[in-house]
């Protein structure tokens, strides 16, 4: 038995017999033509070329969805097909050289890959596989040798390969297949993405698991740990085919209970919404019955990379995210780069407390063009659906003037140049630096929304670091320094007529969700996975019963006391939930 670990890309556990597909460049020669032959060559490249458009236009065509990922990929490879560099060079070799169009177009795309995998950043680079993948098909065209399909596959098996083309996922959509493993990919790769949007196991960035798979055997896939496991043994055959059926009844549950409405039995309605990172998590945020996000970090556009994204990326990113959600919103919180979030491009000086320094809006403050550059483009995807804005780590109402009187000059820019926007769009903050949730008041006249992130209320409220193992110990969510000053905020946000969510981490913890109702607030915004587990205990509560209860836990002493009461209270009324 072997393991291997990878990177996870598509959640799930699949277990059955290997298929290997072979998917590595097939291997070209240099060799050349006489002169008479030279216009035949550039015929078949020519022939092979429009084949290869053809196939991949015939899969497309057989996918349903246009907005679907699917169909965009398989549009990208269609592009990269057309692409005129590749033609004019390919042909120039076969014309000058005199070399045969398989040899030709083998060098082209080799250069080209070349390039493609000195760019730094990820996204950029993995647009490689998918030339390799093209690269692939004309080659197997131009040697008149039909490729290796998963098409022709009529068993449920694991397929193991290199690499997988999108027109490869989109085949396994209608196929046996049960998951997949491959060497090359990452989280965003196409192939991962796909993998997601179609719903099987896979683990991709295995880098080695072709050449220790060989050609035959079991194979058992954990998409959710990125783990396969080759030639298992009977025993852990056993102990994955458990883990499966429990990861099935949990998406049974979670299908069933995403379409129900988030009430209590006294009929108080939260929302519940996804904290998200990437564009890419919309749709499994969607799926997990998410009224929307909550929180959309979106500083990870900033990260593992030389360059800043332009206006452009960031108003095409925000617009994807929006429209998935239609009618539901989004809320785009803007910048919240330093503190744990480096980004290399920024050249941030190396500071003694990080959390504490140029972060987030003060960052962006300072950086007036980055910050205007985001806020134009939060501004003009605002008409593509419902987007609200916040502003990270706000400390006062000073600050919060001088963030609204940027949103003002942009507003007067994009009016000027007669660009649209929604003009009431909602704008909020986070309230996690103690001082804003202290004069919440103050803040709840300026904005149209709360959100309270607890991940650094609680670090400055309780001066741990929350990123330091050795003082986690006292990162306390039920300390009654935490509790009061989120009951603050709430009624604070509620005498002023605003609604108040949570998004940090304590909003997503099922064990909280009791004591957070009874606290009066109006939506849980948290890792979509979450919603289910979260939405089917506010299902089983009375709000009424649960106001009370959080009014008596405000008046004990320590986190460790509130801590029991709550635990005993959670299991007399869930007895069904493990805690
Ligand atoms: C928080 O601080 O609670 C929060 C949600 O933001 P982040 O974790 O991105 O700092
Ligand atoms: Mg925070």
């Amino acid at each position: 038995m072997r393991v291997l670990k990878g990177i996870p890309a598509s959640a799930g556990i699949a277990i059955g017999e290997g298929y290997f597909l072979n998917r590595a460049l097939p291997r070209s020669v240099k060799s050349t033509v006489s002169r008479d032959k030279i216009e035949e060559e550039v015929a078949a490249y020519q022939r092979s070329l429009a084949r290869s458009k053809e196939q991949i236009r015939a899969v497309r065509d057989g996918v349903s969805d246009p907005e679907s990922e699917h169909y965009q990929i398989l549009s990208v490879h269609l592009a990269l097909l057309e692409d005129s560099m590749l033609h004019e060079q390919t042909t120039r070799l076969i014309r000058e050289n005199h070399f045969t169009a398989d040899w030709a177009f083998n060098k082209v795309l080799q250069s080209l890959l070349e390039t493609f995998l000195r760019i730094e950043d990820p996204y950029l680079r993995e647009r490689s596989h998918d030339l390799r993948q093209i690269g692939h098909r004309v080659l197997e065209n131009l040697a008149g040798r039909p490729l290796d399909s998963i098409a022709t596959i009529r068993e449920p098996v694991i397929v193991v390969a290199h690499d997988l083309s999108p027109a490869d996922t989109t085949q396994i959509l209608n196929s046996p297949v049960l998951g997949f493993a491959t060497d090359v990919g990452s989280r965003t790769s196409h192939t991962a993405i796909t993998a997601r949007s179609i719903g099987i196991p896979a683990v991709v960035g295995l880098e080695r698991i072709t050449e220790e798979y060989g050609t035959a055997g079991p194979v058992i896939i954990d998409g959710e740990a990125g783990i396969v496991i080759l030639d298992p043994t009977e025993e852990t055959v056993k102990e994955y085919t458990e883990k499966r059926k429990a990861f099935s009844q949990r998406i049974r549950d979670l299908a069933k209970i995403a379409r129900l409405p988030t009430v209590t039995k006294d009929g108080k309605a939260l929302a519940l919404m996804a904290n998200i990172e990437f564009p890419e998590e919309a749709a499994i945020a969607v799926r997990s019955g998410a009224h929307g996000v909550g929180l959309y970090r979106t500083e990870f556009l900033f990260l593992n990379r030389k360059d800043l994204p332009s206006e452009e990326e960031h108003f095409e990113t925000y617009r994807r995210v929006v429209e998935k959600f239609g009618r539901h919103p989004v809320t785009i919180r803007t910048i919240d780069l330093g503190g744990d979030k480096f980004a290399s491009q920024l050249d941030l000086a190396e500071e003694m407390n990080p959390a504490m320094g140029l972060r987030a809006i003060r960052f962006c403050l300072k950086e007036k063009t980055i910050f205007k550059a985001q806020l134009r483009a939060i501004l003009r995807a605002s008409t593509y659906g419902k987007i609200r804005m916040m502003f990270p780590m706000i400390s006062g109402v000073a600050e919060l003037h001088q963030a609204l009187e940027m949103v003002d000059e942009v507003r007067a820019d994009l009016r000027r140049r007669r660009i649209p926007f929604d003009k009431e769009m909602s704008i909020g903050i986070m309230v996690e630096i103690p001082s804003a949730a202290i004069i919440s008041d103050l803040l709840a006249k300026e904005v149209s929304f709360f959100s309270i992130g607890t991940n650094d209320l609680i670090q400055y409220a309780l001066a741990i670091d929350r990123v330091n193992e050795h003082v986690s110990y006292l990162y306390e969510p039920l300390h009654p320094a935490i509790l009061r000053l989120i009951r603050r905020v709430v009624e604070a946000g509620h005498d002023a007529g605003i609604p108040v969510s949570m998004c940090g981490e304590m909003a997503g913890e099922p064990f909280y969700s009791y004591v957070l109702l009874g606290m009066g607030l109006d939506e849980l915004s948290m890792n979509a996975t979450s919603i289910p587990r979260v939405k089917r205990i506010l299902r089983k509560s009375v709000a009424y019963d649960a106001k009370e209860f959080a009014a008596g836990l405000l008046l004990h002493g320590t986190a460790g006391e509130i801590g029991r009461i709550l635990r005993k209270k959670m299991e007399d009324l869930f007895p069904d939930e493990r805690f």
